[in-house]
């Protein structure tokens, strides 16, 4: 089936009591056992719900995978995902991750006897360096948040797969409608369905996906164990924005390639990072294992006294964390989403001052372009 189909279809039978069209949210969290010691799918809802089944199966089929699982946010899932290590683990990871990742790896995990070793993936020799007899996994996100560095996932995979080590992918930035990291080689996907997925700022969740069953058993028993599930009504909305996601990202990424290609040629900015403008250094790694380049575009101004007041001016842009939206964002790396590194962390990824994430929405493209002119003056 095609993906748009998938979409709104995949998991998605008439309900069997009633035939509903649309998935009912299950909100019950006990099931009546039908005999004393029956074995029945549905017990207790922290381990089976039906809306939240479906949820998973859908995601499933988006990725190309045969297995998923949901969770109560992005970084829950990536949390259950290292549930299946062990104190003495080590996982490498590429330098430049989500913030929330970084703490989640650096300032919690690691007190549980995990160790992490943050390395530039561009430079694969020095990934291979750092495999020890320890290692377990290998963390990537692709593009880079909010460099928009691209990794090569059937690189990094094979150099996985070589290692005997799982290549895990956060594809939030993409979503499958762009990006099929399993397709690539790729073990694990991981999504903050808070951003694209759901697409309208209104839910927080996370999901899973992989093609292994062995490491489905492992992850859907952490699932279970630590709990960190999301509610059968936000299963749903995420469901419900998911059958637009095709029609939603052919927008972002339209508005955004529109967007970054008027915005080369201003002069009060110094650099702009966008994966579907030829000056990008991976825009043929870009065409390459993507279909699109995406929403979100990175631009640096001259100055922080320039950056604050851009900022300030901008009217249909709103100051705010997040990404992935319907409507367009803008976010100050250095002070927000990436306030938990250190300075000196930040400065050596290239996360400078006056650095500016653009999360470009599906508004009328004259408007956005109207407004970032306005603010650039
Ligand atoms: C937001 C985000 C996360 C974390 O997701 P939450 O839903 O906020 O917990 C992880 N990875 C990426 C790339 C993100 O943008």
């Amino acid at each position: 089936m095609g993906f748009s189909t998938d979409a709104i279809h995949a998991g998605q039978t008439p309900d069997k009591a009633t035939n509903a069209v649309i998935p009912p949210i299950y909100m019950t969290y006990t099931y009546a056992q039908e005999e004393f010691g029956g074995n029945q799918e549905y017990h207790y809802g922290r381990s089976q719900n039906m809306t939240r089944n479906i949820l998973e199966q859908n995601i499933a089929v988006l990725e190309d995978g045969k297995y998923a699982l949901a969770f109560s946010s992005g970084v829950a899932a990536i949390h259950s995902l290292t549930g299946i290590l062990k104190s003495g683990d080590h996982v490498i990871v590429s330098d430049n991750v989500y913030g929330g990742t970084y703490r989640l790896f650096d300032k919690s995990l690691s007190q549980f006897g995990i160790t992490f070793s943050w390395i530039d993936f561009d430079d694969l020799l020095s990934v291979e360096k750092a495999i020890t007899l320890q290692t377990k996994i290998l963390f990537i996100e692709t593009p880079t948040n909010p460099l928009l560095n691209l990794i090569d996932i059937n690189r990094v995979s094979e150099l996985a797969h070589k290692h005997n080590l799982l290549c895990v992918v956060d594809n939030t930035f993409m979503t499958p409608f762009f990006q099929k990291p399993l397709n690539l080689g790729a073990d694990v996907v991981i999504h903050s369905s808070t951003k694209y997925l759901n697409g309208h700022s209104d839910v927080i969740g996370g999901l899973v996906v992989m093609n292994d069953k062995v490491v489905f058993d492992k992850i859907k028993f952490v699932q279970n164990s630590i709990g960190a599930i999301p509610s059968p009504f936000d299963c749903w909305l995420v469901l419900r924005s998911i059958k637009t996601l095709a029609v939603r990202m052919k927008q972002h990424n339209k508005n955004a390639l529109q967007i970054a290609k008027i915005l080369s040629s201003n002069k009060n900015i110094k650099k702009i990072i966008y994966p579907g403008l030829e000056t990008h250094p991976q825009h043929e790694l870009a065409k390459e294992q993507m279909t699109g380049f995406g929403g979100i575009i990175t631009i640096e101004l001259n100055d922080f006294e320039k950056t604050k007041s851009f900022l300030n001016k901008l009217k249909i842009f709103t100051l705010a964390e997040s990404l992935g939206g319907v409507e367009s964002l803008v976010n100050h790396s250095a002070t927000m989403t990436h306030a938990s590194l250190s300075n000196e962390g930040r400065l050596k990824i290239g996360i400078t001052d006056s650095l500016i994430r653009i999360s470009v929405g599906i508004e009328d493209v004259e408007d956005l372009i109207q407004d970032l002119n306005q603010a650039l003056k």
